[in-house]
């Protein structure tokens, strides 16, 4: 093992790293047929009003559901995905799954809102996202608005935020709102602020879990809430875990948030228990109004 790999890259022979690199290797065998068997499940976190707790929405968070590991979140596998078309199959995969739990919840009279996709970087260039969004919508008899995207800064790694401008405007035409996520941790520069079309700046946790202990973070928290305000962008928070962070933020004019303070990521059935109804009252009402709705 350490002979084959010592041809491309350095070898530090301590058991530790050999045993991540061999896991690593275990891992991405496993991966290549996960799609296929349909391992991968979705969880779901609510994004929320930070003043009254109202529900606005989810983001869909993938989960590996490894035959002998048991579940593993992104960060495990995401990784061993990149620059590989696997993501594309497990985006799919999401897609597909979303697409089935958001039927189920409208045909309940339920109002998920907006379920928000992570969108890999593979498939914001080219047809592909916006053909694996169409289809979903149209198979299932859903809408463009019950979807939205984020994208991570990371995709202006390799990227110029042209390159992306043509799904990311299709999306817009159609009423899906853009976020952009993580900001503040990678590489999205001031001129992507400025070029790249967007409705939603996501500010990162490792910001949102220093307020209180770190009058810097809270600060450049402060200037992210402006610059989204003044850009005329909704500002979210994510990784919300207090409610000191959560009154800080709402003081810094920032009303959307995410974190286990509101709600874990959960799986359908259980992120979908306390979901606002279409209808309330009798069903009388229900059945008067539901040809109208
Ligand atoms: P993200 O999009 O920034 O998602 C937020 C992450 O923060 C999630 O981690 C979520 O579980 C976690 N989180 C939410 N609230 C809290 C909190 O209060 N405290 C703490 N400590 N953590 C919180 P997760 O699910 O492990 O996902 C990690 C990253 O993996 C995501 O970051 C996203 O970039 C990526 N990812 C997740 N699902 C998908 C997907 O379907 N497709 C793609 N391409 N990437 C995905
Ligand atoms: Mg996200
Ligand atoms: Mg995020
Ligand atoms: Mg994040």
């Amino acid at each position: 093992y350490a002979a084959k790999s010592a041809r491309s890259t350095v070898v530090i022979f301590d058991e530790a790293s050999l045993a991540l690199r061999l896991e690593a290797n275990q891992l991405s065998a496993a991966l290549v047929v996960a799609a296929d068997r349909n391992e991968f499940i979705v969880h779901y976190q609510p994004k929320v009003s930070l003043l009254t707790g109202e529900h606005l929405g989810f983001e869909a968070l993938v989960r590996w559901r490894h035959p002998e590991l048991g579940i593993l979140a992104p960060g495990r596998f995401l990784p061993l995905m990149e620059g590989s078309h696997l993501i594309r199959g497990m985006t799919r995969a999401v897609v597909a799954i979303v697409s089935h739990d958001l039927r189920a919840w409208k045909d309940a009279g339920l109002i998920p809102g907006p379920i928000a996709i992570n969108l890999p970087e593979a498939l914001l260039v080219g047809e592909e996202g916006y053909e694996m969004l169409a289809g979903a919508i149209r198979e299932n008899g859903l809408d463009w608005r019950d979807f939205a995207v984020e994208v991570t800064e990371d995709v202006f790694i390799n990227r110029s935020a042209d390159q992306i401008l043509g799904t990311v405007t299709r999306f817009r035409e159609h009423g899906l709102s853009i976020s952009l996520d993580d900001f503040g941790t990678g590489f999205a520069s001031l001129v992507h602020l400025r070029d790249f079309p967007f409705d939603e700046l996501k500010i990162d946790r490792s910001f949102v879990a220093n307020i209180g202990t770190d009058i810097r973070s809270e600060q450049i928290i402060r200037a992210m809430v402006d610059l989204s305000r003044n850009l005329g962008k909704r500002c979210v928070a994510e990784g919300i875990e207090t409610d000191i962070q959560r009154r800080f933020l709402l003081s810094a004019g920032c009303e959307i948030g995410q974190g286990y303070l509101f709600a874990k990521p959960q799986p359908a059935a259980r992120a979908g228990a306390h979901l606002p109804k279409r209808f309330t009252g009798s069903k009388k009402s229900v059945a008067a109004r539901s040809d109208i709705g």
